[in-house]
């Protein structure tokens, strides 16, 4: 078992597409052991994303991404991170698979509706930005 960190971006949020997010997530068989809704500062966001602070859309990414509240969650599973990764689909919805999330929902290549580790050792240091780490589990 394994865990990865999802989050459903202020697009989605602002959609109403929450619930329908988190249906996917549960019908896939995935777990979600924690789960937050949190409203990210600018600074916030650019520390979550510094691994992109190089890249020409990291300004508005980090702008979009502060722009209204997100719901992050942790997501358990065997192979959780390639799951989670598989349900979402390619970074830019025009180039997602038919059924994932972001071919499904997704607005552009910037508001495409959820985020997903990449790597294990990315999801323990994405889990712990949020401090989601304690299941909300009895
Ligand atoms: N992004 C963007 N323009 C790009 C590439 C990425 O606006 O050319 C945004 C998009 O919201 C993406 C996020 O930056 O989800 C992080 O990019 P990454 O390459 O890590 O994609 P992901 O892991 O989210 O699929
Ligand atoms: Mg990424």
């Amino acid at each position: 078992m394994d865990r990865t960190l999802m989050m459903i971006k202020p697009d989605a949020v602002r959609r109403n597409l929450v619930g329908e997010v988190l249906r996917r997530v549960e019908n896939a068989g995935l777990k979600i052991v924690g789960l937050r809704m949190v409203h990210l500062s600018i600074e916030d966001a650019q520390e979550f994303y510094r691994v992109h602070a190089e890249r020409p859309f990291y300004a508005s990414l980090c702008k979009y991404m502060s722009s209204g509240p997100i719901v992050a969650g942790v997501l358990e599973g065997e192979d959780s991170v390639r799951r989670w990764r598989e349900l979402m689909g390619a970074t830019n919805p025009a180039e997602a698979a038919p059924g994932t999330i972001r071919k499904d929902l997704a607005v552009s290549l910037e508001e495409n509706s959820v985020h997903g580790s990449d790597a294990r050792e990315t999801a323990d240091q994405e889990i712990r930005f949020f401090d989601l780490k304690l299941p909300l589990r009895g």
